[in-house]
């Protein structure tokens, strides 16, 4: 059955390896690509990791309702692009959307038969070491931000159908796609 899977925690937490590792495993679900003002990182492909857009163009799509949910997140803008999610949905796709809390809360409303997922990391500290190792070159006080955003978002594991906690890659993989293929078999 198509399903809509939302797939959340804070930055740090492994879930960009968690979904790639799903999308590998079921070919046949769709991986929403989002938008985004920030800047790309090292690395980073337009059309793959996001499309990168200006703050301008991202505000006139808000303004022209061609965005599914969106939210600002550290100063940037993030958002689900309408138009090739519904067209995924209604063609009876199963799609995963990973987003933040902000975001999820939108869609939920219009979709409450979403499936919300939160990927945890073990611990705050863990969190904390892999945000400053993963952005090497980011500046200090976007580190911070994105540290305390993500404590602020441990907050809200309970608004979740499931919580996968990241600790052993392999585990967490495992949980998660037990839990994604319980829902697709129905
Ligand atoms: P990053 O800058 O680390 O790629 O993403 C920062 C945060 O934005 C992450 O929590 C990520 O899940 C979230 N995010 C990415 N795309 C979207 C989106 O389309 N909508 C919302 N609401 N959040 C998003």
């Amino acid at each position: 059955m198509s399903k809509l899977f939302i797939i959340s925690g804070p930055s740090g937490a492994g879930k960009g390896t968690l979904v790639n590792m799903i999308m590998e495993k079921y070919n046949d679900i769709f991986l929403s690509i989002s938008m985004t003002t920030r800047q790309p990182r090292p690395g980073e492909q337009e059309g793959v990791n996001y499309y990168y857009i200006s703050t301008d163009d991202f505000k006139k799509r808000i303004s022209e309702d061609k965005m599914l949910e969106y939210a600002e997140y550290c100063g940037t803008f993030y958002g689900t692009p309408r138009e090739p999610a519904e067209k995924a949905l209604n063609e009876g796709n199963s799609m995963i959307l990973e987003i933040e809390v902000e975001g999820m809360r939108q869609v939920k409303a219009k979709m409450p038969e979403a499936v919300t997922i939160f990927i945890a990391p073990p611990s705050i500290d863990d969190l904390a070491k892999r945000i400053k190792k993963r952005n090497p070159e980011e500046k200090e006080e976007v580190i911070e931000k994105r540290v305390s955003r993500a404590k602020a978002e441990m907050e809200f594991t309970s608004e979740y159908d499931h919580i996968v906690v990241n600790g052993d890659l392999q585990e967490a993989f495992e949980k998660l796609s037990a839990i994604i293929a319980d829902y697709i078999r129905e």
